[in-house]
């Protein structure tokens, strides 16, 4: 991509209100859009961004044999009656009459239509386990819509539901997505404690949170700094001081940013919306729920956070926008050509080719963050200057090794 053709230009100054690196950074970047408090416009560069995660997480996702799908946004009173939900979440909810006077909601969340369709297409053991999920723009009305992508009122989630006939195989599933969460958020470079958390007021039973910690997150966790067990402070029985039950650490207290929340319905679901299948031996039994959701545009917020210093961001590179950011300083030429070769063996390059200083490229190439950065000039010759964006060492080396570096 040719950053004179790229749509939008980073900004010289920060938005007025930010309070978070990630806020800031992701703005004046060019790679989000305010329409209104919290709610956004993915810009190409914050678009590639989310689609990076949202891969990484429906290959995760797929390999715990997660099926994908879309459910609708726009959603009929009736089901949400059922569970009661349509009166506890009104606040939370954007609900409203349409033309016709039939009262609609915008989803907050899916259990409600998830579990209409489960029961209207499951009856039989045969068709259980069931792995179902989607990535989709979820609406919340929040009081607290924080700048950036922390807390929006439209924002990204990843929601996965899975479907059980006993305790013990939702256990065994629920086991499995805690795993599944964990290479999610390592594979995107983001370092998470499991979290114990209450169960809200669906489940008795405990939730986990994934909690990634950092000075801009709402959360308050005692979490061990060595392994990744955690108990939000809401439910500790724990505090800062105390033995890690995992690993006998002295606990920390701290402050974190959810980036990811998994409960256990039980047979909540299958009481209140009848959903019911057979056994084996021809038995009625209850169809379990358990809910994962991930917050994909908190989660690049987050990643933000964790990975930044005084001049921008600093990307980890399975989630980048562009592998690289190629610069021409002086004349194009060997730039252009540069560009051409890599773009055609099929690296993944933003090429600053604009007509402006060597000063504002860089500063533009610090801001956006991308892994590395390459520089072509007239002193290199047939060399390129390599920079990593997270060292201030720089090396020159020929295109082949360029492009060894880019594909790793
Ligand atoms: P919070 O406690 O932060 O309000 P929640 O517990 O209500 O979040 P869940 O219903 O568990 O959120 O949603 C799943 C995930 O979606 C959360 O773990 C979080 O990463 C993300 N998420 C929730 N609300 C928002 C929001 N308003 N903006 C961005 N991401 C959100
Ligand atoms: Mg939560």
């Amino acid at each position: 991509m040719r950053q004179s053709k790229l749509f939008t230009k980073t900004q010289k100054n920060p938005p007025q209100d930010a309070l978070s690196a990630s806020h800031k950074y992701l703005t004046q970047g060019g790679f989000i859009d305010m329409l209104m408090a919290g709610v956004y416009t993915y810009l190409p560069l914050g678009y590639r961004v989310l689609n990076k995660i949202a891969d990484i997480i429906r290959a995760e996702m797929n390999s715990a044999g997660g099926q994908e799908m879309l459910m609708p946004t726009l959603q009929p009173k009736n089901i949400w009656e059922e569970t009661g939900r349509w009166e506890t979440l009104k606040e939370v909810m954007y609900q409203f009459q349409d033309r016709s006077g039939k009262e609609t909601g915008l989803g907050a969340t899916h259990e409600e239509v998830i579990y209409d369709l489960i029961r209207r297409n499951v009856s039989s053991y045969k068709d259980l386990p069931l792995s179902l999920y989607q990535i989709q723009n979820k609406f919340r009305n929040e009081l607290r819509a924080k700048g950036g992508l922390m807390r929006g009122r439209e924002f990204m989630m990843k929601d996965l539901y899975s479907f059980h006939l006993s305790q013990e195989d939702l256990d065994g599933y629920y086991n499995q997505m805690i795993e599944a969460y964990k290479k999610v958020y390592q594979r995107c470079g983001l370092e998470v404690k499991v979290v114990e958390a209450s169960g809200g007021i669906f489940t008795k039973k405990y939730s986990h949170e994934f909690q990634v910690i950092a000075e801009a997150g709402e959360d308050n966790i005692i979490y061990c700094p060595k392994c990744d067990f955690g108990q939000n402070s809401e439910i500790a029985k724990l505090k800062a001081g105390d033995a890690c039950p995992q690993d006998g650490e002295s606990l920390k207290a701290g402050k974190s940013i959810e980036v990811g929340n998994i409960f256990q319905f039980g047979d909540k679901y299958a009481k209140d919306m009848n959903g019911y299948a057979t056994t084996k031996d021809g038995q009625k039994q209850p169809i379990l729920m358990a809910s994962y959701g991930i917050g994909i545009s908190r989660l690049a917020a987050a990643l933000v956070e964790v990975h930044h210093d005084e001049k921008g961001i600093i990307w980890p590179k399975s989630v980048a926008p562009f592998a690289a950011h190629l610069i021409s300083l002086n004349k194009n030429e060997t730039a252009d050509e540069v560009y051409e070769i890599l773009i055609k063996k099929g690296a993944d390059v933003l090429y600053d080719d604009r007509d402006i200083s060597a000063g504002e490229k860089f500063a533009d190439a610090d801001l956006i963050g991308l892994p590395y950065r390459l520089v072509v000039s007239s002193k290199s010759g047939d060399k390129i200057e390599v920079k990593k964006r997270s060292s201030d060492k720089s090396e020159l080396v020929g295109l082949n090794e360029v492009l060894k570096l880019l594909s790793e």
